[in-house]
């Protein structure tokens, strides 16, 4: 594969079924689902552990993203971030039929130390949100470790946390050790570093699919939790004028940058120095790489790999085209 040149690639969606899914990725984002009744996630870019995402189309068809970043890294990542063992980011859509658990994540130090992964900070963008939907995130001012670690006890820990009711678009940004659930009703993208390690602490009394609750990992969320972070709100997003659209700045952190374009005519995307990750939010968008255009449309994603540098990007029809841009910041 290594004389084959790159394209904006589009990866085989790894679904999950957990039992608080329900059918949205298929109703809201136009996912093809199965028969089953809780479809939990769609994962689009990923390289973890078993989970590992494959190219879809195109002369790479079947070409794993870990081989990719193994055999030609330096064109899929990019000069700006050095060589690297795994693919650093896991973007994936979300469908909270059910309430989450209350969970919190490890930083990268107690990621390694308590569930050999690396830490996990995330962010999400909100895209629909059934009446009455909420988001928790964070704990209120002032909660200390004994006072959370007895609400947990005593399973009353929805007092504690920090909830809005979330609308489309918001962009929430949750650190390591921020304590969170994604309300019933709520459909989102997430974006997050290349790990699963999450700490259970409160499963609003369900059981799992064997009839019995799920594990929690009480010692791992206190050790974990971040009790100085206090309530985390959606981001305001600053917005400026570009060449085709509108640009918001939206999450920034030391792990990656998320870019919201609204976009009326065409634009330039993606950069030569590293790779960016496209999600389509709104409409349908077009990407032009060596005369030939992909299409992102509404729950897609595509990958663009570095060695592409900057390409075109244009609604496909008339109006307008909502695309997510992620990288490493
Ligand atoms: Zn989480």
């Amino acid at each position: 594969m290594s004389a084959t040149p790159l394209y904006p690639l589009r990866f085989e969606p790894i679904l999950k079924e957990l039992i608080w899914g329900g059918r949205r990725l298929e109703s809201v984002l136009g996912k093809t689902l199965g028969a089953g009744a809780h479809y939990a996630e769609s994962w689009e870019v990923a390289d973890h552990r078993d989970d590992v995402s494959r190219v879809a189309e195109g002369p790479l068809k079947g070409v794993s993203l870990r081989d990719l970043v193994r055999e030609r890294g330096e064109e899929v990542l990019g000069p700006a971030l050095g060589p690297r063992a795994q693919f650093p980011l896991l973007v994936k859509f979300l469908d909270a039929h059910q309430v989450l658990s209350v969970q919190v994540h490890p930083d990268d130090a107690l990621g390694r130390k308590l569930a050999d992964d690396n830490g996990k900070t995330e962010a999400w963008v909100v895209i629909h949100v059934e009446p009455g939907g909420r988001i928790y995130a964070g704990l209120r001012p002032g909660v200390t470790r004994d006072e959370f670690a007895a609400a947990i006890a005593a399973g009353a820990v929805e007092p504690l946390l920090h909830q809005f009711e979330p609308r489309p678009g918001d962009c929430i940004l949750i650190p390591a050790g921020t304590v969170h659930a994604i309300g019933a009703g709520v459909v989102l993208a997430e974006i997050q570093q290349m790990s699963d390690a999450t700490f259970r602490v409160f499963d609003w009394g369900r059981l799992g699919p064997d009839g019995k609750p799920r594990q929690l990992h009480v010692a791992q969320a206190l050790e974990s939790t971040d009790y100085a972070a206090g309530p985390v709100e959606p981001i305001a997003p600053q917005a400026e004028p570009i060449e085709g659209g509108l640009r918001e700045r939206l999450a920034r952190c030391p792990y990656f940058a998320l870019e919201r374009l609204r976009l009326e005519s065409a634009a330039g995307v993606g950069s030569a120095e590293r790779f960016t990750i496209l999600l389509g939010l709104g409409g349908t968008a077009e990407v032009w790489h060596g005369g030939v255009g992909a299409r992102l449309g509404f729950g897609q994603t595509l990958l663009l790999p570095a060695a592409l540098g900057t390409c075109a990007i244009a609604p496909a029809n008339a109006g307008e085209a909502v695309v997510l841009t992620c990288v490493v910041s």
